[in-house]
Formats: structure tokens, sequence, C-alpha cells
């Protein structure tokens, strides 16, 4: 895929009005009496990629369908650049999709794949040939535009798929797990080739993934899906950094959770009692609930001198493993199990199996979180 801008359509020229703007307000999607998407407020800005991150059946997919056109409201409103679209038929909608399965015309070569949505506007066959080429080098795919979807790999199709949805120039895009066919290695090619292109094109996107690290690695922003509804959104790395749950903190990434008592809790900080792991101080984000535990990522511990860190727990060393470049030590310490990622292929700081260590965290890397019921 060619990260160069020079081979934009006139139509997408950088003059034009920042657009692809889409929001979702109060959003609802019912089968039967089950709630597939529940009350939604959404909002994709011009530009900015947003991705849908939740565990199947999360409503991600339903979200997608409603926004592309596929799919009715049961209430509320999707709007795209301010103007209301309930009403406008898929193609009326100037989106792209590329949806889970990429469904080309078998019959129908590259270039008339991609030409599609041309000769459903419209478009005359001797211009339609010349923008499917454009759009198919766009996406890396120069000079194949008359091999057959079958000649060609799973990653090309995926693009040739992805050139059909830009071809007539979409006001934004809309990905549903676009990636979720390809190995590992290629899907993470494609992740970076994506991001460049959503960047020079300069174009919104709306993004389903249920892979954490394809939605940390791509988006601007984060929205957390569960049974239909949001359950936090962010930042990437704010969201990874202040998990408002145990949920949200185990779905992304992995995490330890030191069930505590809140003493205090002031100007974003608490001062939690973790019993055997003893009084500290950690991070709020004034979560409420009934229940509270401290999340600590593997990364964020550290062996530390037990009377140089003022956040620390004793224990022993249950496991050790080398992954490459970290070792992953399990440890129990105050009582409960905990994992340690450390950084290097050696580690100095344990004496083995069933040493006994200290523990340490920096307040700053600790967040304070609801433990749902
Ligand atoms: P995701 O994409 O996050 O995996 P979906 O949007 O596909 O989730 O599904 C959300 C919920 O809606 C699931 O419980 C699913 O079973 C249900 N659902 C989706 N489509 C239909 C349908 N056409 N009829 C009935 N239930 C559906
Ligand atoms: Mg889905």
């Amino acid at each position: 895929m060619t990260t160069t801008t020079t081979q934009q359509t006139s139509a997408s020229a950088p003059h034009e009005e920042r657009r692809g703007a889409i929001e979702l307000r109060g959003v609802r999607k019912m089968y039967g009496n089950i709630a597939a998407v529940d009350d939604l407020d959404l909002s994709v800005e011009p530009g900015e990629f947003v991705t849908l991150l939740g565990p199947s059946g999360s409503g991600k997919t339903t979200t997608m369908m409603m926004v592309a056109g596929f799919e009715e409201l049961t209430s509320g409103t999707v709007l795209i650049d301010g103007e209301p679209v309930d009403r406008l038929p898929p193609k009326d909608r100037n989106l792209g999709v590329v949806f889970q399965s990429y469904a080309l015309f078998p019959h129908m070569s590259a270039a008339e794949n991609v030409g599609f949505p041309l000769r459903m506007r419209g478009v005359q066959r001797g211009e339609r040939r010349g923008r499917a080429e454009e759009a198919l080098a766009r996406v890396g795919l120069a000079g194949l535009g008359d091999r057959r979807p079958r000649q060609m790999s799973g990653g090309q199709q995926q693009r040739v798929a992805l050139a059909r949805a830009l071809v007539f120039n979409p006001a934004a895009l809309l990905l549903d797990e676009p990636m979720a066919a390809l190995d590992k290695r290629l899907r993470e090619q494609m992740q970076d080739e994506v991001k460049t292109l959503q960047q020079s094109l300069g174009i919104s996107v709306l993004f389903v993934t249920h892979d954490q690290d394809e939605a940390m690695s791509m988006s601007d922003r984060i929205v957390v899906m569960r049974d239909g509804r949001i359950v936090q959104e962010g930042a990437p790395e704010d969201v990874y950094a202040h998990p408002r749950t145990d949920w949200v903190a185990n779905f992304l990434g992995d995490t330890n959770l030191l069930p505590c008592t809140v003493l205090e809790r002031k100007d974003g900080e608490a001062v939690v009692d973790l019993g055997a792991w003893g009084v500290g101080r950690v991070r709020d984000r004034g979560a409420k609930g009934d229940a509270y535990a401290v999340s600590i990522r593997p990364e964020h511990l550290r062996f530390v001198d037990a009377d140089r860190c003022e956040n620390r727990g004793s224990g022993r060393v249950l496991s050790s493993t080398g992954l490459g470049a970290t070792i992953r030590h399990r440890l129990h310490v105050g009582g409960q199990d905990v994992v340690m990622r450390e950084l290097g292929t050696g580690s100095r700081a344990t004496g083995g199996l069933d040493s006994e260590v200290t523990v340490g965290w920096s307040p700053e890397e600790a967040q304070l979180l609801v433990l749902e019921p």
C-alpha cells in the first residue's frame, strides 16, 4: 500500500471542507426483548480514528450496521456531518464499508470489484477503470486490476475490499474486524498500512475489533463496549492506565487486582488499606461502587529493597518464565498470587524459586477501580 498522497482523486482535494463526522444519539437496537445495542451515544470527529472494542456479542457489528444503514434503529438517531441519515439507504450515506467477510464478487476482476460502487453511482466505464486503478495503487495493488479474487492472497483480497471502500471518496470508513482472517504478521502489517492510509487521506474511521492490541495500536480513541453499552472511552493509553472497573482492566491487558478499603480520596489520589499489602497511595479517577480494588499492571511491579519503597508487599517466587524480551514471574505476595513482568533475559533480583522477595510500585502506576458485582 503506498503512503503517498499524490495520487488522490481530485474529489478528495485537500482544500475541501473537513468532513466525516459521525454521531449516534440514544441509539438502541432490540432483537425481541434483547437489547443488542442499548442507548448508545457516540461521536467520531472528522479525521478521527475511533475503535469499538469489546468481546463477541457486545453489539459492535450491530452498531456498525445501523451506521451503514443495513439495520434499522429501534430508537435514537444517526447523524453524518450533522444531518440525520436514518431515512437514507446505505449507498446514499457516503460511507466506505469493509466488513468481516470481504464479500468480493468472485466473477469480477479486482478492478471491476473496486469500480462497482462507481457503477452504482452512474460513473461511466472509462472513468471507472481509471479511478479503480488509482484506488488499487493506493492500497499497493498497482497493476493487479485484472486478477480475479481467487487468484489473490487473503491479504490482497482484503486490500481490494479496502480500495472498493475508498474509491468513491467517502466521508468516512467503517471497518468491522477487517483483518480478523489474516495471520498475525500480515495483520500487523495491514494495521500499520491502514493507519498510514487513514492519516494520509485524513479520513475518519469507525473501526471494530475484539483484539485489544489492534485497538491500542491504531486508535485515537477507544470505546469499550459490553452488553450493548459503552463502559469506558478515551485515548488508548488513558483507558489502559485508568480502567474504571476490574472488567475493563482485565479486558484491556493483564493486571493484578488487590482488593482494598478506601481510607481517603482527594485530588485524584486515594489512600487505601490493602490488608497484607499495607496501606498505600494510588491514583483515583473517582469511580464509585460497592467494592474497590487497586489495579497494578504486571510491568509496573518491580523488585525493591524492603525499606526503600512506600507501596510494597513481601512474599515468595512461585515461578519465573523467560519469554525472550521479558521474564514473567508468578509471585505469592500478601496472601495472593500476582504476576510481574520484568524486562530482560535474566533476572538478578530473585534468588530463584521459593526465594523471598519484596515488590513495590509507584502511586502513579496503580489505579483505584470498582469491582463489578
Ligand atoms: P459483536 O459484533 O460485538 O460480536 P453483535 O452486534 O453481532 O456483537 O451482536 C450483539 C447481540 O445481538 C448478540 O447477543 C447477538 O446474538 C445479537 N444479535 C445480532 N444480530 C442479531 C439478529 N439478526 N437477530 C437476533 N439477535 C441478533
Ligand atoms: Mg461483530
